[in-house]
């Protein structure tokens, strides 16, 4: 989608860290790092938010959650890690384009902030 962020790092128009990357998911670095290992997954597929995800996005959004184990032993996360999936205004959503947050390598708090 036009002037979506996330759609630009999957569509290389601007730079970012990718660690993973297949045909219906992107991993990459977070820009300010929460934890040692912070990395964003994103479907390719541009779908706002939690709240917008629809049966046609099934096999993607299932696929996805497939690959968290792979990209976590990819960052030595043997450890355990936490996924953060932020959905609108309370919960601090700032970009609009769904995305998980796949921290680790350090020891997390309950409850988070
Ligand atoms: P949210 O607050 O929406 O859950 O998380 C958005 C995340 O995207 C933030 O952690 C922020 O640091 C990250 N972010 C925002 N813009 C960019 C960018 O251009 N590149 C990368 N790699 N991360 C970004
Ligand atoms: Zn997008």
């Amino acid at each position: 989608m036009k002037d979506c962020i996330f759609c630009k790092i999957i569509n290389k128009e601007i730079p970012s860290d990718i660690v993973y990357e297949d045909e219906k998911v992107v991993a990459f670095r977070d820009l300010e790092p929460q934890a040692p290992v912070h990395l964003l997954i994103v479907p390719k597929t541009h779908i706002a938010s939690l709240n917008d995800v629809e049966p046609k996005d099934l096999e993607t959004m299932g696929w996805l959650l497939t690959k968290v184990k792979e990209i976590a032993a990819s960052q030595n996360l043997a450890n355990g890690y936490r996924l953060v999936c932020n959905t609108g205004e309370d919960a601090l959503q700032t970009v609009k384009h769904i995305h998980f947050h796949l921290l680790g390598r350090r020891l997390m708090q309950w409850p988070p902030g």
